[in-house]
């Protein structure tokens, strides 16, 4: 279909930006377009104005923070996996990003694009909640910072108000040691999570000191799952495993559709938290 006609600016600077967002006249950002563009042509977003972002370099990079790292929202896919500082300090974004659409969608995706389209089967959220990244989101009213934890509300749904722009990503330094890893059962077609499952791990000596799980794919949203803190302070025996991955979709209204009935989609959820718990604890060092 051909969308509805919109004016387009294409923003010089961050401020250029903002400024057409404060207006809130029906503007929306526009970044790689891989999400915007097919709601455009269905006609289920009909935004009066685009303002384009995607070329902005000072959106776009991987830095070191206090032995942490900041991503620019803009970044694309394909520098997440160019990235040596990801590489060595976050292997879990190259191994989640690697699963993402095909080539044209991670040359031109950005990663701050797919967290602000809060699809409840992207991959990338549940990395961002295991990892307790920080979102930066920035305004003509100031900046301020919202735990990933706290931000996507639902489907298509996230704490960002109308005239925000989402800045950059916090990554937090990981444990010293941590193994880490994502697990997904793929929508053939698209390669989106049908059940999703990230995993940090932190032994120290033979106990484990540390477990995050986080699941996207299920429900509405991506979301910790609780009973992961279970694992501490055991030695991650495969028995341990398997009663925190059983409870990877407990309490959660789970999705169901033509791709995955919500019975079979719970039992993905199970296997994915099994696996990705299994790959994070041999990952960690003693
Ligand atoms: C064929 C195909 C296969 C795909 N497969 C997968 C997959 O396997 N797994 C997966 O997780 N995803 C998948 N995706 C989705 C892909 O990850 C997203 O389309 C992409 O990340 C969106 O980024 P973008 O830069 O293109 O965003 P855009 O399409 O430009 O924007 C998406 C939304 O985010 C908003 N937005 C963009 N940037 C910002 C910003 N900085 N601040 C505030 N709002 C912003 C826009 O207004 C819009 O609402 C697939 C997409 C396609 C087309």
């Amino acid at each position: 279909m051909i969308p509805q006609t919109f004016d387009y600016v294409r923003a010089r600077n961050v401020g250029d930006a903002l400024k057409a967002l404060a207006a809130k006249d029906g503007t929306k950002v526009i970044a790689g377009g891989h999400s915007l563009i097919p709601l455009l042509k269905f006609r289920l977003a009909q935004p009066a104005r685009l303002v384009d972002i995607g070329h902005l370099d000072e959106l776009r990079g991987v830095t070191e923070v206090r032995r942490g790292a900041k991503i620019g929202a803009a970044t694309t896919y394909r520098d997440l996996l160019e990235s040596k500082l990801l590489a060595e300090r976050y292997p879990i974004i190259a191994e989640v990003t690697s699963g993402i659409g095909d080539l044209q969608v991670r040359n031109k995706g950005t990663i701050g694009g797919g967290l602000a389209h809060a699809d409840p089967a992207a991959d990338m959220p549940a990395v961002m909640l295991a990892l307790d990244a920080q979102l930066v989101l920035r305004s003509k009213r100031g900046k301020r910072t919202v735990a990933a934890r706290e931000f996507f509300q639902g489907a298509f749904s996230t704490a960002m108000a109308e005239d925000e722009l989402l800045i950059a990503i916090a990554l937090p330094p990981l444990p010293r040691g941590a193994g880490t890893a994502y697990v997904s059962f793929e929508q053939a077609a698209s390669g989106y999570a049908l059940a999703g499952a990230a995993a940090v791990v932190k032994r120290s000596r033979s106990t484990v000191a540390h477990c995050t799980l986080a699941m996207t794919g299920i429900s509405d949203r991506p979301y910790l799952v609780r009973a992961a803190e279970q694992l501490v302070g055991t030695q991650g025996l495969p028995d341990a495993i398997e009663h925190v991955a059983a409870q990877a979709a407990a309490g959660v209204e789970v999705n169901g559709d033509i791709h995955a009935p919500a019975d079979y989609r719970r039992h993905l959820a199970v296997v994915a938290a099994r696996r990705a718990l299994q790959k994070a604890f041999v990952r960690s060092k003693k």
